[in-house]
């Protein structure tokens, strides 16, 4: 059989496509719950849920009949207007990140740019208004905050980096995990810290609770904003709302996106209260960002999180999974040498002996 039910031809796939993707493997044409299944009718178990996306799953009724009924009622308006569904889910994401202000916006990176942005404001502030002034923002070696400009230069990777110059000023790397670093990292210059609670591209790493106390200690210390991008660790995928909850701390500026919408594009950046009044009107915008049908999605994404209990849920079974993942890298420890991470953000590590490449194909030939 061939190594793929379903190989496309990818020449034929690609002709009209940038090459920024690999060549796909499999195209995908259903979904329901935790199963997709494919042009040719195979099934599989979602285990990339569109990368920390589909959070309730394909297809959840709940989810479809709230996207229906604001598309026959109203999919857009602008930001000019009130957007009553857009102040909801604010109050409803306040509530559980704490007192502060909300922006919207329709991807990870895009809920980035404005932490960027919220630093250099910081950073203006602390310098009394003076332009010019660099307002650094420190990030761990290994972050990825994304592809756009801003988010990219806080993007510690040479493959996301490479060919792409100049990047923008005033963004430092400190190591990972590392309060000393950090520490000799922020400057007078400094006006943020923007990480990762746990590195997600990077092979799903933790920052260590001592850690994240210990930083928010030296951001308070040196008058320096915490930002967590949370974009892939929020929406409950760690086995808590957002990932830094389990340290005790309080961020000062939080990124989100990917589960937010179940799917649907909706990124959003939460602003505790003592920072919001940096961004005035006409400071930052999108014209999308936060549009009725994206925030009707959220809210069902919400709804079904609380009604079916999905975060309690998910430390349960994903530490459940971890015992699995843990007893087969005992079993085959030749290959295998970790499993790392926490909820359903969890990572099997291999040896030399066993290329990921191979791990994933042999997985997805398996209907994984
Ligand atoms: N931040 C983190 C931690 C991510 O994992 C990602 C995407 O993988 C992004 C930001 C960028 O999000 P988007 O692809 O929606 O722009």
């Amino acid at each position: 059989p061939s190594t793929y039910a379903n190989a496309m031809d990818t020449a034929a796939h690609q002709a009209s496509l940038l090459g920024n993707y690999a060549a796909p493997a499999v195209a995908f044409e259903r979904g329901q719950g935790s199963r997709i299944t494919d042009v040719e009718g195979r099934d599989y178990l979602d285990f990339s849920t569109g990368i920390a996306v589909t959070c309730i799953g394909h297809s959840h009724p709940k989810w479809i009949a709230r996207i229906r009924e604001q598309a026959a009622k109203l999919v857009h308006c602008t930001n000019l207007y009130a957007i009553p569904e857009q102040a909801r889910l604010a109050d409803r994401i306040v509530a559980k990140a704490g007192p502060g202000r909300m922006f919207f916006c329709n991807s990870g990176t895009e809920a980035n740019e404005a932490l960027v942005k919220l630093a250099r404001l910081h950073g203006r502030r602390k310098a009394d208004g003076a332009e010019g002034r660099i307002a650094k923002i420190v990030s761990a070696e290994g972050d990825f905050h994304g592809r756009t400009y801003g988010s990219m230069s806080a993007t510690h990777g040479e493959k996301i980096r490479n060919g792409f110059a100049p990047l923008c000023p005033g963004f430092a790397f400190a190591k990972f995990n590392d309060l000393d670093s950090f520490a000799a990292a922020i400057d007078d210059e400094t006006a943020a810290v923007l990480i990762e609670p746990i590195q997600g591209e990077n092979g799903i790493r933790e920052t260590s609770d001592d850690f994240l106390r210990g930083l928010r200690k030296l951001c308070d210390e040196r008058d320096v904003l915490l930002m967590l991008d949370e974009v892939q660790t929020g929406m409950g995928r760690t086995g808590s709302f957002f990932a830094y909850e389990r340290s005790g701390i309080k961020a000062d500026a939080i990124a989100l996106a990917k589960g937010l919408g179940g799917g649907f594009p909706i990124g959003a950046t939460w602003v505790r209260e003592e920072s919001a009044p940096l961004f005035t009107p006409g400071s930052h915008g999108a014209t999308f960002g936060g549009n009725p049908l994206a925030c009707a999605a959220a809210h069902a994404v919400l709804d079904v999180i609380e009604d079916e209990a999905l975060v309690a849920s998910t430390a349960a079974r994903g530490a459940a999974l971890k015992v699995r993942l843990e007893q087969l890298v005992e079993k085959h420890h030749r290959h295998l040498r970790e499993a790392r991470g926490r909820g359903f953000l969890l990572a099997l590590v291999t040896h030399d002996t066993l290329p990921p490449a191979d791990l994933v194909k042999a997985l997805l030939e398996a209907g994984l």
